[in-house]
């Protein structure tokens, strides 16, 4: 079946219905159509408090069609090939949908072969991810139930939605095991890809500072490459060396590797490692002027999130009108991202920086500090904000 529409959103998560919700405030009789499977939208920020026992998995969901904007054609479709020359989308029910502007935020995936035994292991006896809302409850509950060992946390070789996540949880789950009397009987142990702690120097000093203070050993360098489920073994390798080492775990929370969506990987809109090539302050495709990208999909060098995506919408928002009216493409994206790093029940160091890796903060006092007003924020301010704000257009 042959559609159009002036603009068409491929994927309808965190940047597709706020980048919709605030199109139609702009050009109400806009005929504009998000394309997404999804019966479901969840808000992801939240499987971080799940995993530590603090909301349920339940409050971090919502039926997709409550909150396509009203107006906004939704089209419960997958997408499979993008062709920008014929400015076509094209989806899994033979459907071919042209655009004559075309936003394209599918997300990122998972990539559960990225690891031996992953897929296997996943979900079971004491291995764990937030990363997935199947087993988000399972980490809560295997944070519970342990009762002494190694506690192994993982950051994979790629690049991840909200990096500051894998630490989260862990912190998390350490101080449960102090408030539970076991630490003593803990081993709570860091891998990750990276070489630092945190890429921002501010942000990162307080952070070092914690893991020194809570006697958390951390491993530089060094991905997950297999799971042993059977002999409860870990196996890492180092990225430089690429010596290998067999770590035995009691609790293995794994931050899966992740790439870009299948659909994506062979476009002709992407760049050579699959994300799609926009410039990184207009949002505008590099090659197709049509064609506009935000969110985790997007190749923007800095960090995947939300935070960062709600400065994004407006961007495109304004350089999509101003293309389509012929002016100056003049609204630009400054690489703001924001990781609100819970360090417990109660604690949070708020970090907000842009492309430079520079401090972009909004609040009047040093936000390198661990804050119990900013654990509110988290918990309280910014799902209300996520719900009736950026998916509706307002923030
Ligand atoms: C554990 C965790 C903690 C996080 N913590 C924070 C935080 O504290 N702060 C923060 O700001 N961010 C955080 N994030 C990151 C944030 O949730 C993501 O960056 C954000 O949701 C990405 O939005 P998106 O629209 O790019 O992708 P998504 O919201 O993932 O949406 C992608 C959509 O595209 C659809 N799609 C995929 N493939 C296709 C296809 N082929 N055809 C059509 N549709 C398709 C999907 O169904 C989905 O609906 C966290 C994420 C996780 C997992």
């Amino acid at each position: 079946m042959q559609t159009g529409y002036e603009i068409v959103i491929v994927g309808g998560g965190t940047a597709g219905i706020s980048v919709a919700a605030r199109l139609k405030k702009k050009i109400p009789h806009g005929k504009i159509a998000i394309i997404d499977p999804a019966h479901k939208h969840y808000y992801q920020p939240l499987w971080t408090l799940v995993g530590g026992g603090i909301y349920p998995k339940e409050a971090s969901v919502k039926d997709q069609l409550s909150l396509i904007p009203s107006g906004v054609k939704y089209i419960q479709e997958v997408v499979t090939e993008i062709d920008p020359d014929r400015q076509l989308v094209l989806t899994n029910e033979d459907s071919q949908i042209s655009y004559d502007y075309l936003i394209v935020c599918p997300g990122l995936s998972i990539n559960w072969d990225g690891v031996k035994g992953l897929k296997e292991a996943i979900g079971k006896d004491g291995v764990v991810t937030i990363y997935f809302y199947d087993f988000v409850d399972k980490t809560w509950e295997a944070i519970r139930n342990f009762k002494g060992g190694n506690a192994v946390f993982t950051f994979p070789n790629t690049p991840i939605k909200c990096g500051g996540a894998p630490q989260k949880i862990m912190y998390l789950a350490e101080e449960h095991f102090r408030r539970a009397g076991i630490r003593s009987k803990c081993s709570v142990k860091f891998y990750t890809a990276k070489p630092d702690l945190f890429d921002v120097a501010k942000y990162r000093q307080t952070l070092e500072s914690i893991v020194r203070e809570r006697g958390i050993y951390v491993y530089f360098e060094r991905h997950l490459i297999e799971i042993k489920a059977g002999t409860k073994e870990a196996v890492f390798e180092h990225l430089i060396t690429k010596e290998t080492e067999t770590v035995p775990y009691d609790l293995l929370h794994v931050t899966p590797p992740m790439g870009p969506v299948a659909f994506l990987k062979n476009s002709a809109i992407v760049d050579q490692a699959g994300w799609v090539d926009v410039d990184p302050h207009t949002l505008q495709h590099k090659k197709y002027e049509t064609i506009f990208a935000l969110g985790d999909a997007a190749n923007l060098p800095t960090s995947k999130t939300g935070a960062a995506i709600r400065k994004q919408v407006p961007v495109v928002v304004h350089n999509l009108l101003a293309l389509k009216q012929g002016r100056e493409l003049t609204a630009k994206y400054n690489g703001y991202t924001s990781c609100p790093i819970v360090t417990g029940r109660g604690k949070l160091i708020m970090a907000e920086f842009d492309y430079a890796k520079q401090p972009q903060e909004t609040f009047p006092f040093d936000q390198s500090k661990e804050r119990y007003s900013m654990f509110l924020v988290k918990k309280h301010v910014l799902p209300r904000l996520y719900w009736y704000g950026m998916l509706k257009g307002r923030a």
